[in-house]
């Protein structure tokens, strides 16, 4: 009904399924059940956001990671169960985060520390 414009730029938030805290969605990390045939079910890390199927976000780092996985909040978001083997893949990815961004500034050393690639996102 309104005719306001509406150009503000939207930026997406998302929700750590860990930690609860609300940040733009680039600056967590996407977790997918992929949906797609033949890999259905398979549970990966999505660094491009772009994969379809069920995604959960958590933090760039890996006190999140360890939360999620300890409590099974992923597994909750996720609506599927993890297996060993992914597990070990995530626990590995979370290896390469900083264990705690305290501000946004942590993030530049974070990205310098964790040079393993894939930290294309950060403009
Ligand atoms: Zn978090």
């Amino acid at each position: 009904m309104g005719k306001r414009p509406h150009r503000r730029k939207h930026i997406p938030q998302r929700t750590c399924v860990a930690c609860r805290t609300v940040r733009p969605k680039r600056e967590l990390v996407r977790i997918v059940r992929l949906s797609s045939p033949g890999a259905e079910g398979t549970v990966v890390v999505d660094e491009t956001g772009k994969r379809s199927g069920r995604g959960a976000y958590l933090c760039r780092q890996r006190t999140c990671w360890e939360t999620a996985l300890a409590r099974g909040q992923l597994e909750r978001a996720l609506k599927v169960t993890l297996t060993a083997e992914t597990k070990a893949l995530l626990r590995e990815y979370a290896a390469g985060l900083p264990k705690l961004l305290t501000t946004d500034s942590e993030e530049d050393k974070a990205a310098a520390k964790g040079a393993s690639g894939g930290a294309s996102g950060n403009e």
